[in-house]
């Protein structure tokens, strides 16, 4: 348990974040671990690098909305003072807390106030012994670094421990946590350490994070994301939710990737649904569709959609069409019905429906934008007897 969450076990998988002010500014720490906790976050981290960090945390911790872990570097009697403070766990690195008496001094005091610890591998901080010893940084020597912190964890019965093996390097960092996971069932969080900023810091984080998640390797996870930390938060619990691994709580907004079939800026559209949801906590899968030609029906299970034909908006529900609206209300009456499924159901959208008119409409629709622009919008049949005459076949 990390306060009242439960890690590891079979409970779901978790979602971490850090804070990036400074732990002694306690209004502005808990402005943003509130903002952490309604994007996602289950789980805080903060530093607690020196004393007034530790006197801060003594009063972020009574009005935090989830649970605190401390972050320790180099200094064991930070990890005493954060205890002191009422943290609900701690991470501290084995790469820079060196001693095996403050390890288990740390460990004994943890004990005893039942709180659980992360031992934080990282490939950056690795014991130079261990470099030696491998000739550089490999899976095996996080995997050696970690098992051999545990040893003065276990020397003082202490067992209620979380590892990590972060690395930047994305292959390494999948080859040390399949290791790990073969070598103990102790709980595992993870994270691919320095993944930079977003897109490719995203693309880093979800490519290690999701392989090992798939694996069923993996207890507690953390985008480490050059950015905002709420961005974190928000990209982990959207990765699980889109794992199946934790139950919807936001939109799922699917999307044609458009075609040249489309009848709307179809990015245009999908930018603006996004953002007419993006506050809005619909569990619901909405897709926005390009042409009423293809739309509804691969969308068809979606539970609500819009595809566009001929200067409209055809609405679908579970793939049935339901209304017809003009184009620029398209975004307003996505809102307007995905909230009405949101209290009664898709059942009830679909029966309080002229479904026989709407797809009446969107047949209408369909057949005239088939009849204007072909099943072969790129007239594809038309170019390839031209280039085979310009090749001269
Ligand atoms: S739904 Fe229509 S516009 Fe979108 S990709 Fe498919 S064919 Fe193209």
């Amino acid at each position: 348990m990390v306060g009242k969450v439960p890690v590891g076990g079979g409970s779901p998988i978790t979602v971490q974040s850090m804070t990036t002010t400074k732990t002694a500014d306690v209004e502005g720490t808990l402005q943003q671990i509130y903002a952490l906790a309604a994007a996602g976050c289950d789980i805080v981290r903060c530093t607690c690098n020196d004393q007034e960090a530790a006197e801060g945390l003594a009063q972020i911790v009574p009005r935090s909305p989830i649970p605190i872990i401390a972050d320790i570097h180099h200094q064991y009697k930070m990890a005493l003072a954060a205890m002191e403070a009422g943290v609900h766990g701690l991470r501290l690195n084995p790469g820079n807390i060196r001693k095996p008496d403050h390890i288990k001094a740390v460990a004994s005091e943890a004990r005893d106030r039942n709180l659980s610890i992360r031992i934080g591998v990282n490939g950056g901080s690795l014991d130079p012994s261990l470099y030696e010893k491998y000739g550089g940084l490999t899976a095996a020597a996080m995997v050696e670094s970690a098992m051999h912190e545990i040893a003065f964890f276990q020397e003082v019965d202490f067992n209620l421990i979380k590892i990590s093996v972060k690395a930047s390097n994305v292959p390494l960092m999948v080859e040390a946590y399949r290791m790990l996971a073969d070598t103990t069932n102790i709980p595992l969080h993870l994270g691919v350490t320095e993944a930079g900023p977003p897109p490719a810091g995203l693309i880093k984080a979800t490519a290690g994070i999701s392989t090992l998640l798939l694996e069923g390797i993996g207890d507690t996870i953390r985008y480490s994301l050059t950015a905002d930390p709420v961005e974190e938060a928000r990209a982990g619990r959207q990765l699980l939710e889109a794992l199946g691994l934790r139950e919807r709580k936001n939109v799922d907004l699917i999307a044609c990737p458009s075609c040249g079939r489309a009848e709307i800026d179809v990015i245009d559209v999908a930018n603006r649904a996004l953002a007419a949801f993006e506050h809005k906590k619909l569990p619901l899968q909405i897709a926005v569709m390009g042409c009423v030609v293809n739309g509804p029906g691969e969308a068809r299970e979606a539970d609500l959609g819009i595809a566009a034909g001929n200067k409209r908006g055809h609405l679908f529900v579970k793939g049935r069409n339901v209304a017809v609206v003009p184009e620029d209300e398209m975004v307003e009456a996505l809102v307007e019905w995905a909230e009405f499924i949101n209290e009664h159901g898709t059942d009830a959208a679909i029966a309080r429906a002229d479904t026989k008119l709407a797809e009446r409409e969107a047949a209408r629709d369909r057949s005239q934008l088939m009849d204007e622009k072909g099943g072969d919008v790129n007239h594809s049949a038309e170019k390839i007897v031209e280039i085979r005459r310009t090749v001269g076949n």
